[in-house]
């Protein structure tokens, strides 16, 4: 019989619901399960592609060119389950299918309602990926929080689909939070109440997962246990840890949140072999050395718009046993500056991450040319490897307005553009180039010493390309093209000349990176910069 496991949250939004879904997935991988993972979201928007990162935070894309909540990257960081456009559900989604079906008569004359008609769809999406053969148990976060109003339909359809399915094959994990009061005193009344809604609904969680400040001690998990008809030892402290987020699995489970798991669902596997998470704790525990790395973008001011950049970067420190301190710069900032050495005083590498829109534009470039001329290891990923090319055609080719279609539509030397099949989109949603595909890289270059390999496949998400008309000119004054696609079209990857690093992509290697596999190109940037700051201090 299939598993599944409802994950809900409440109290309020951000208690990482996201990362508690993740790490309860890797336990069960680690236990040789067959782990799926669904993100449901209870917005209108379709997808997250047309979403603001200032919003919403970074859009994940999955190889099949998905563009999806953040949260399927918190997944693919900690799960090695598959994920593609059936793995992120949305409102936007569910309505599109069933006023479609609507309007194509389906539904024989009824009328069609929340209840059961929006609800069934949203089981039959979960149901398709539970019940494909190679799936053991698929876990299913809902996005919001408990009483949200647009939650309703999502946590309507999970009732139903527990009663279905029986309570031996369908969990509910709840995510609460125990605050501390002034005075220092933790409260378990929020956790109360939130168990009392999610019950008001017809759900009763079974297990709680807690959100404290310090680890919840016995008595409190007793006393939650007996307000809210949990079994003690499925109430488990998610406490606060000094650590990375990446111990989380390995504190779940010393708490037994798999062993309960299984038991409810009654599966019965190997114990849990967490060796990998737990040598990925230790290498960030351990480390005793610190990369720092200017980050200079454009959306600086949430922390979760670069998330899969910022992660991976984390990724590459504990390949080099090492910390990464990312301090993030905006981009406007940089063009108020004279001095750039003393705003990078103290960095041993650069990013320039991608984006979109020409706010911040010139600031990259001077941060660019900076770090070219001072050979500081630097990594510009999609609109940053873009920005590389511009500052190149203006300082070395001399073409002073060289720049890119985005921002100059009209201009005449766009050394990026637009490829033909872009030039009259109207419909922005989706239509970029999205998804996996194949690099070549030529040997020789950083970028194949990196990945080891001739032919590389990343995601992207771009519309924008290296203008062909510019390629050889660029080529013919130093700049290496070192990966194209296979036809040679289109420019893949850019590398500096006579610098230690400087490398820049027109994918996405964040998304496919791992804490216990650092995508090979994060791998090589914190490794350079290691070296630059020791050779600098
Ligand atoms: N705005 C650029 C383009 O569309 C870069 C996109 C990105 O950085 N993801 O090509």
């Amino acid at each position: 019989m299939k598993k599944y496991i409802f994950v809900t949250g409440g109290v309020c939004s951000s208690l990482g619901k996201g990362i508690a879904a993740s790490s309860l997935g890797s336990i069960l991988e680690s236990r040789s399960l067959r782990v799926r993972m669904i993100k449901v979201d209870p917005y209108i928007n379709v997808d997250a592609g047309t979403m603001s990162p200032y919003q919403h935070g970074e859009v994940y894309v999955t190889d099949d060119g998905a563009e999806t909540d953040l949260d399927l990257g918190n997944y693919a960081r900690f799960t090695s389950t598959p994920l593609s456009k059936d793995n992120s559900i949305t409102t936007g989604q569910i309505y599109d299918a069933v006023i479609k079906k609507e309007r194509e008569g389906r539904y024989l004359g009824k009328c069609v309602q929340v209840v059961p008609h929006i609800t069934d769809e949203i089981k039959r999406r979960i149901r398709t990926i539970g019940n494909s053969p190679d799936v053991d148990v698929t876990i299913v976060e809902i996005g919001g929080t408990v009483g949200d109003i647009e939650s309703i339909p999502y946590l309507e359809a999970v009732r139903q689909l527990i009663h279905d399915l029986g309570h031996n094959n369908a969990l509910s994990v709840h995510l609460t939070l125990i605050p501390t009061v002034s005075g220092g005193e933790a409260k378990t009344k929020p956790t109360q109440h939130s168990v009392k809604s999610m019950r008001e609904i017809g759900i009763q969680p079974d297990v709680l997962l807690c959100r404290a400040d310090e680890p919840v001690p016995p008595e409190m998990k007793k006393k939650i246990s007996q307000f809210t008809n949990i079994d003690y030892d499925a109430v488990i402290s998610a406490h606060n840890i000094n650590s990375t987020l990446y111990a989380i699995p390995e504190i779940y489970s010393e708490q037994g949140l798999d062993e309960v798991v299984c038991k409810k669902l009654e599966l019965d596997t190997k114990k849990p072999n967490l060796k990998d998470w737990k040598r990925v704790r230790s290498s960030y525990e351990n480390a005793k050395v610190t990369a720092n790395i200017a980050f200079v973008g454009k959306y600086i001011e949430l922390s979760d718009a670069y998330k899969s950049v910022d992660e991976a970067l984390i990724h590459g420190g504990i390949a080099n046993n090492a910390k990464v301190n990312i301090v993030k710069i905006d981009a406007e900032y940089i063009e108020t500056q004279k001095d750039l050495s003393a705003v990078f005083k103290d960095i041993d590498g650069i990013v320039i991450p991608g984006g979109f829109g020409e706010r911040g534009i010139l600031g990259m470039i001077q941060t660019a040319k900076y770090s070219r001329e001072n050979k500081i290891p630097t990594f510009g990923i999609c609109l940053g490897m873009q920005v590389m090319v511009i500052e190149w055609a203006r300082n070395i080719l001399k073409l002073e307005k060289a720049d890119s279609a985005e921002f100059k539509p009209e201009g005449d030397t766009n050394v990026i553009a637009l490829l033909e099949d872009q030039v009259d989109i109207t419909d922005y949603g989706g239509t970029m180039r999205l998804g996996l595909s194949e690099s070549v890289l030529k040997t020789g270059t950083k970028i194949h010493e990196a990945y080891g390999s001739n032919n590389i496949w990343e995601r992207h998400r771009h519309r924008l390309e290296v203008s062909n008309d510019y390629k050889d000119d660029l080529e013919k004054s130093g700049l290496i093209i070192s990966g194209t696609t296979p036809d040679g079209n289109l420019v893949e990857s850019v590398e500096w000349p006579d610098n230690p690093w400087g490398v820049g992509v027109q994918a996405h290697p964040e998304f496919t990176s791992q804490p216990i596999k650092a995508g090979p190109l994060f791998v090589k940037f914190i490794e350079e910069s290691l070296k630059y700051g020791k050779k600098t201090k």
